[in-house]
């Protein structure tokens, strides 16, 4: 088997050949990742019920559909992305020139991806390094074992192996791998680990783009229809048995909110779950026994009160959907970011309060806000920051390639998706070639400089 540095000398070795340039080979790589994800859907489907016991639904809209959107979004538009920019807001002493911007790829470039959404946290990072014409490295989390072995066999198979390849391996693979000197890295994960990513590039003076995470707080405040909240809040929540990067982390909201949400989210899980959602095909479980032991230690430690939800069983690492009570800022729950089907509510008695407790926080990935009245989503939206923004839903957002998708301070750096994916792999090499014209005005610059008199 190659070593890393064999692998990465093998596909430098491709990129400075050029060949990943033209725009026929980008949509060929996309056309046969199309065809990888097309041809092998119950594969991947089983892979991610092995790994997370993923519900198909969820596979499919999370995992398949979004990097077959992805696909189709970057095949439809790679052309026009590709264009140079002449549009370039020009001076008198440039106007006979020809400014242009070039979108160029950046290199061979390392994809990290976490274990939450296997597939596509590696697939859309690959699809937006094709399209801008790089070389790409993927390691995928060695966690869900299945996907990345998947991944490992499947993609040597539908792309260039002179181009694309996969290194699987935990941690201590990826420190050595991370010693190479790559054109970017595109990490996804926590952020404990992504200070030793930036610490990685340093000494290579690489850029990179970091999908973190953080607490997603959701904010309903004022009139709603409690019903409609509840379904889109649960939904949101417990996708992925709460295990996205942007579910909704906790909710904020008056006591009175608290009084009437929780009969319709004791309501709703039922309906979407049945009265033992332990026995429902709709709840996964939590990845591994290690991060099953962390969610109970927190919820063990909270102070809070369980008002729905709170079983567990450890032998299939399932955790009912959960939801507390009397949270305070202080609490086990709300230090960290929680991961799992476990929902705190914290109260607060005006929208002011809630706003300054989204500010005391690091900015988080996504914000949501639950409101009939447009004012209070806006006044959410004007007053705080975050990496993405939905009112009166969650997570949908993440789902439109139009929307940059990305962090902001704490919870990451760059953002992808779409178009921003392409720019996030591609360098804007800002061009001037000269027109050998106007010499009259250029004249002007060459010394000696005494002939003119500056000050006046
Ligand atoms: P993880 O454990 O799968 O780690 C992510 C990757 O980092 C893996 O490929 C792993 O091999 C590698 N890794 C682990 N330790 C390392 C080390 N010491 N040095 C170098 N590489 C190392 O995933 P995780 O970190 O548990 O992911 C969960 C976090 O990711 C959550 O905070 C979540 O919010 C965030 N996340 C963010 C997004 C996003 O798009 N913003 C998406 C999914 C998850």
């Amino acid at each position: 088997m190659a070593s890393q540095s064999e692998v990465i000398d093998r596909l430098r070795a491709t990129f400075r050949s050029g060949v990943t340039f033209p725009e026929p080979f980008r949509m060929t790589q996309l056309q046969n990742l199309l065809s990888l994800v097309e041809e092998n859907e119950q594969l991947i489907q089983d892979a991610l019920h092995k790994d997370l016991h993923k519900p198909k639904f969820e596979s499919v809209l999370s995992e398949i559909q979004i990097t077959l959107n992805d696909l189709y979004f970057a095949m439809e538009n790679l052309r026009t992305w590709m264009q140079p920019e002449y549009n370039i807001g020009k001076n008198l002493a440039t106007r006979m020139d020809d400014c242009f911007i070039r979108r160029e790829p950046l290199g061979v470039v390392l994809i990290i991806g976490a274990w939450n959404y296997p597939l596509h946290l590696i697939l859309l990072p690959l699809v937006a390094a094709i399209a801008a014409g790089n070389c790409a490295i993927l390691k995928p989390s060695e966690i869900c074992q299945a996907t990345e072995q998947l991944l490992a066999e499947l993609i040597p198979k539908y792309l260039s192996q002179d181009c694309y390849a996969v290194l699987c391996g935990g941690a201590e693979d990826t420190k050595s791998l991370l010693k190479n000197k790559f054109d970017h890295i595109f990490y996804t994960g926590s952020q404990v680990v992504a200070r030793s990513i930036l610490l990685a590039a340093a000494p290579h003076l690489t850029p990179v783009t970091l999908e973190l995470g953080g607490k997603s707080p959701c904010f309903i405040y004022g009139h709603i229809d409690i019903h409609k909240a509840a379904k889109r809040l649960c939904w949101s929540k417990f996708f992925n048995t709460g295990q996205s990067c942007v579910a909704p982390d906790y909710v904020l909201c008056t006591t009175q909110t608290r009084d009437a949400l929780l009969p319709a989210l004791r309501e709703t899980l039922r309906t979407f779950y049945g009265p033992d959602p332990g026995a429902s095909l709709d709840m996964g479980r939590i990845v591994t026994p290690r991060h099953w032991r962390r969610l109970m230690d927190m919820l063990e430690k909270s102070k809070g009160k369980v008002v729905i939800g709170g079983e567990s069983r450890e032998e299939d690492r399932y955790i009912a959907p959960t939801v507390l009570v009397d949270v305070q800022e202080s609490d086990a729950l709300m230090q960290e970011e929680i991961f799992g089907p476990i929902l705190p509510i914290l109260t607060i008695e005006s929208l002011e309060e809630g706003i300054d407790y989204i500010n005391r926080q690091e900015k988080p990935l996504a914000l949501y806000v639950f409101s009939d009245e447009t004012s209070v989503v806006t006044t959410v939206l004007n007053n705080t920051s975050s990496g993405g923004f939905c009112g009166n839903d969650g997570i949908v957002h993440m789902a439109l390639p139009g929307l940059p998708f990305g962090g902001v301070g704490a919870s990451g750096m760059g953002s992808y998706h779409g178009r921003w994916g392409f720019e996030t792999f591609s360098h804007r090499r800002g061009c001037m070639n000269r027109s050998w014209l106007l010499e009259r005005v250029n004249v002007l610059r060459y010394p000696p400089y005494s002939d003119y008199n500056l000050a006046t």
